[in-house]
């Protein structure tokens, strides 16, 4: 897409620092790191959300979202890895991305996690609802 940041990152349009790159995916330092090696990983090809990447997109996406995994795990005591949805959910580029923070003890990252109680009724409904939402 033409006005899209990540697009212009995969085609080297503007600088990034690329710590993984293959046919389908790029993986870059993020611009404003929750910590040191911070790292996104996109699609080469524009999608605005998860839901919307085709299959095989998506596997070779997680692949290396995976295979960076495995070498922020060797430089640091545990990673985060974050996908956000729509702005409701905090995604600012519209291009879907995963994000691997890596985590050392004592580095002050706190994801806030609210834990609201629902009725046994609502916890059923629910889990109606997404069953039959759910399309191949
Ligand atoms: P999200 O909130 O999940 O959409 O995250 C978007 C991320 O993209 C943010 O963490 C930004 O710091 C990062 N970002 C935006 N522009 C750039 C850029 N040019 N290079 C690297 N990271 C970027
Ligand atoms: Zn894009």
């Amino acid at each position: 897409m033409a006005d899209c940041i990540f697009c212009k990152i995969a085609k080297k349009e503007i600088p990034s620092d690329i710590v993984y790159e293959d046919k389908y995916t790029l993986g870059f330092l993020d611009i404003k790191p929750v910590s040191l090696g911070h790292t996104l990983v996109i699609p080469k090809t524009h999608a605005e959300t998860l839901d919307k990447l085709n299959e095989n997109t998506l596997g070779s996406l997680i692949a290396a979202v995976q295979k960076i995994s495995k070498a922020i795990n060797k430089i640091s005591e545990g990673y985060n890895v974050i996908q956000n949805n729509k702005e409701v959910a905090g995604q600012v580029v519209h291009h879907a991305h995963f994000h691997i923070v890596p985590r050392k003890s004592g580095d002050g990252i706190h994801w806030e996690r609210p834990n609201p109680k629902f009725s046994e009724k609502q916890l059923r409904e629910i889990v109606d609802k997404i069953k039959q939402n759910l399309t191949n």
